[in-house]
């Protein structure tokens, strides 16, 4: 797994006709350095898989922490690795908030996730009150020992560090902020996994975009992004992937 990822969460976003951006993207980014990640909704996965062909890396937003069962409505880990996924987003802040998950069920689904052979890219992230009231590292750090199964490994696992209050709202924190959290980040990891901590990605989610992705590239520790809204577009998308081959 390549250190650099560009994530692409398309949310509940997308048709069949929209599967045109990926392969505008593909037709002007034809090799990336970086690891290119699109997660489409869960009824494109199938076909986004097919129009990417293996160049670029294809998950789900969400996974059930069973593999399979009278769960309706859920998708396991088991079917989106079926339906040609390779990572799910885990804990993005959406899940916390509208479906009240827990670090505990997030770390259940990230076991499930990595059963399935499937990378979990777990979502950290504070409030605007939580940041406001100084608590930025302790929530981040809590929610990383609650969330990362005790038994992952470092070469199967990529962090995002997403502040609710930046995603979709054009707001970022500013570059001291993000490398704060993720030197933060990295020190806790290393106190889990030892030195092999280094490789694993921490990529910074909220607000990217095309004007400000080559300054959040070249914090340290910051080794990609989980674009939301930009990622929509294959030029916007195109453009982050260029800043981060380029850092
Ligand atoms: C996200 O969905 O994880 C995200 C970061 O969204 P946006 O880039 O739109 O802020």
């Amino acid at each position: 797994m390549a250190r650099k990822l560009a994530a692409g969460n398309w949310k509940m976003n997308g048709v069949a006709a929209d599967l045109a951006q990926i392969s505008a993207l593909m037709a002007t980014h034809p090799a990336p350095r970086s690891t290119v990640l699109i997660c489409p909704p869960a009824t494109l996965l199938q076909r986004m898989a097919d129009v990417v062909a293996g160049r670029f890396a294809v998950g789900g937003q969400d996974c059930h922490a069973m593999d399979k069962g009278a769960h309706t409505g859920d998708i396991s880990a088991v079917m989106l690795a079926d339906a040609g996924a390779g990572y799910v987003i885990l804990g993005h802040s959406e899940r916390r908030a509208d479906h009240g998950e827990t670090d505990a069920q997030i770390a259940r689904k990230a076991l499930a996730a990595l059963a399935a052979g499937l990378v979990p890219v777990i979502c950290v992230g504070e409030t605007e009150a939580q940041r406001d009231s100084g608590k930025t590292l302790d929530v981040v750090a809590q929610q990383l020992a609650g969330s990362v199964p005790a038994d992952a490994t470092a070469d199967r696992l990529v962090i995002a560090y997403e502040p609710v209050w930046a995603i979709g709202t054009g707001r970022t924190p500013t570059l001291q902020q993000i490398t704060e959290v993720h030197a933060h980040l990295r020190a806790r990891l290393m106190k889990q996994f030892g030195p092999q901590a280094s490789d694993i990605p921490i990529i910074y989610g909220g607000s990217v975009k095309p004007d400000n992705a080559a300054q959040i590239f070249g914090l340290s520790d910051v080794d990609g992004a989980l674009v939301g809204g930009a990622s929509l577009k294959a030029s916007d998308f195109g453009a982050i992937i260029d800043a981060l081959d380029a850092s």
